[in-house]
């Protein structure tokens, strides 16, 4: 008898079947917190990926009937000190731009926001480092049932309900296939075209010169341009409780597998060999080509030791077999395929690259005081002689410092930047 078999039966035995348990949760409401069980699987090429797993996060310090769980991959480029400095700063800067005091259903409504403003006050902080590598950043929160996830790069993160349906809660930023991420660079000032090394045809994906990225977004890259920008896309959905299955990877993995087949091979398997299969089948198809790094998270009924079984699904095999490019089976352009299942909710999605849009026009809460506060770095700022500039910002859009608001106009082009420390 194999691993899986042996998990399978141990299972099935004494449980309550699936469809009472959703027959509960209709009648109840979600009123048991799930258990959430990982696993993480890599192999380094460069040794550019990093990653990140604090499974006993709190809301409220000291208090674990509000913790919730947070798993991220950083993918360096150049360098990897802006990954390593993404992992060890990126978390608190978001935490700090959610308001105080908050109950649970505020804190997971004030945290798309405070994902944006956490991604850009960690590229802000870097850039004044003078360092010139770069991450794509996949940034993963679990609180009960509600997955909110903000990305900037290519490393994907899908969302398997175990019914079937594999669906993508993140977007490649890459510009070879984002054309509305194509049109911005090139608004803000960016060119975007193939290497070409002899004046010929040009050769290799799409990149934004100067400095030949082949991302829209990260963290870092302050020699590249500010086009290059850190505002990351948002995702948030809440899962039925019968559970489902996170894959967060680097392109390591999806440039070498689809997201249906990745999730495939590795169902009815627990979380820590399912990485290490995910990462063992990107192998076998492609080879060491990169970094190789995957993160599965279980979001498991409570009292399952493991997702529930699930009723087998037809796979479009085809996907699979078409080599060197990347798969776009179950993208995001399917945003109602989940729901249609009744398995997900759907709760937010944004990811456009202005900030502005993103940050809402909030009067800053101790505006009564005089002292303004940043709605990126939530630094207090008192009004000085340039007071005009700060009010003007006030009725037109978020609350920003100078700093922040230099940083807001660079990306849209308005002005080019020199990180710096004095405001
Ligand atoms: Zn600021």
């Amino acid at each position: 008898m194999n691993e899986k078999e042996s998990l399978g039966m141990r299972t099935s035995a004494a449980l309550v079947p699936l469809g009472t348990l959703i027959g509960r949760e209709l009648r109840n409401g979600n009123v048991e917190k799930p258990t959430v069980s990982y696993g993480q699987a890599g192999l380094a090429k460069k040794g550019e990926d990093y990653f990140l797993i604090k499974p006993d996060c709190e809301r409220i310090v000291g208090d674990p009937s509000t913790s919730f769980s947070v798993f991220a991959i950083f993918d360096g480029h150049n360098g990897i000190s802006a990954a390593i400095f993404a992992k060890e700063n990126l978390l608190n800067n978001i935490l700090s731009a959610i308001p105080q005091g908050c109950d649970r259903e505020e804190w997971l409504q004030a945290l798309p926001r405070a994902l944006v403003a956490g991604f850009v006050k960690t590229d802000i902080e870097f850039q004044q480092k003078g360092e010139t590598s770069g991450t794509t950043v996949t940034f993963v929160v679990i609180d009960g049932w509600t997955i909110t996830v903000a990305s900037v790069g290519d490393s994907r993160c899908i969302l398997d309900t175990q019914a079937g349906v594999v669906s993508l809660l993140t977007v490649d930023h890459r510009l070879e296939e984002n054309v509305e991420e194509r049109e911005r660079v090139t608004a803000s000032g960016g060119e975007v075209g193939r290497l070409n090394l002899f004046g010929g045809n040009g050769v290799g994906p799409l990149r934004c010169w100067p400095g030949g990225l082949c991302l829209s977004r990260s963290i870092g890259d302050t020699d590249v341009g500010e086009f290059i920008v850190p505002i990351p896309h948002v995702k948030q959905v809440k899962l039925s409780n019968s559970g489902g299955r996170l894959i967060i990877a680097s392109d390591g993995i999806w440039d070498a597998l689809a997201s249906d087949m990745a999730a495939q091979c590795c169902r009815g398997l627990p979380a820590e060999l399912a990485a290490k299969l995910v990462v063992k089948e990107a192998l076998r198809s492609r080879g060491l080509k990169d970094d190789t790094t995957c993160v599965v998270v279980d979001i498991i009924p409570y009292g399952y030791p493991l997702l529930p079984p699930t009723p087998k699904k037809k796979q479009n095999l085809l996907t699979s077999l078409i080599p060197g490019k990347r798969f776009h089976n179950s993208t995001s352009k399917e945003p109602n395929k989940l729901a249609a299942f009744g398995t997900v909710e759907e709760l937010f999605e944004e990811g456009s690259a202005m900030l502005a849009e993103r940050l809402g026009k909030d009067l800053p809460l101790n505006s009564n005081s005089g002292i303004f506060r940043c709605a990126v770095c939530q630094a207090d700022e008192a009004p000085t002689d340039d007071i005009s500039e700060t009010i003007f910002s006030a009725s037109s859009g978020p609350m920003l410092c100078s700093v922040c608001r230099r940083k807001k106009d660079a990306m849209e082009g308005k002005r080019s930047s020199v990180p710096t420390l004095m405001t």
